[in-house]
């Protein structure tokens, strides 16, 4: 069955580019991930179509307020009949991205991802429309689209059938609790840096315990934080 991911936002256009390059283009292309829009100004009700208000209690900054983000959520709603539609709001106070947390997410067919902007989204919204919060990381930015595309990146290649080869993706950082093996390609010699000689080799079993032997390395070295979970 098909995925679709519903993006919630004042600038679609952000999307255009990435979207319509590398896995992502191949999902869609291949039919396995459909993308919709949903440009919460055209669910606002005042003539400037404007989505945001001053914050209450002051202290500067806008919010953007829950009606047009509830009407667009109506409008996805009604176009989904009676689907299941699984919320998550793009948000610096979420759960931390990982790889297991997005494949859990996958675990949702229909998805709506909302992006926040300005000083942040009304709180009423994290409380009463939405499942879960996802955060890309703890710094902030400016808006949520960059952290939506960061998060439909990681979904598209895990969606069966996207990424050609199963193994690419299994074998990949943080599926197995450690980093990634090197990679090398042609040449063998570049300038007097080589390959290392047991890829050469042929020999299927050294190099697979190479493999293991260099994610275990690698993962000791720069990301023992891994080895614990
Ligand atoms: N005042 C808020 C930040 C608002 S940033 C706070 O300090 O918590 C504006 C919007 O950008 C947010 O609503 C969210 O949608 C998005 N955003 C910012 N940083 C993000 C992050 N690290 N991960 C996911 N979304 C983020």
């Amino acid at each position: 069955m098909r995925y679709t991911i519903n993006i919630l936002t004042i600038f679609p256009q952000a999307f255009d580019s990435v979207f319509s390059q590398s896995i992502i283009r191949i999902a869609q292309e291949k039919n396995l991930l459909k993308i919709n829009f949903y440009n919460l100004r055209d669910y606002t009700r005042n003539k400037h179509r404007k989505v945001d208000a001053p914050s209450y209690g002051g202290g500067g900054g806008m919010v953007m307020q829950i009606e047009p983000v509830y009407r667009t959520l109506a409008k996805v709603k009604r176009d989904f009949s009676s689907r299941k539609l699984y919320v998550i709001l793009l948000s610096p106070q979420g759960k931390p991205l990982t790889q297991s947390l997005a494949r859990r997410l996958l675990r949702h067919k229909n998805l709506v991802l909302i992006c926040g902007h300005y000083e942040g989204i009304d709180e009423r919204v994290r409380k009463y429309l939405v499942d879960e919060e996802v955060s890309i990381g703890d710094y902030i930015l400016s808006g949520g689209e960059i952290a939506a595309m960061v998060l439909v990146d990681v979904l598209a290649r895990l969606i069966p059938g996207v990424v050609g080869k199963k193994s690419s993706v299994e074998n990949e950082s943080f599926e197995k609790g450690l980093l990634d093996w090197p990679h090398y390609t042609r040449p063998q010699r570049f300038k007097n840096w080589r390959v290392p000689q047991v890829l050469l080799s042929g020999n299927h079993k050294k190099i697979s315990e190479w493999r293991k032997g260099q994610a275990l390395g690698k993962t000791k070295r720069l990301r023992k934080d891994l080895l614990r979970t």
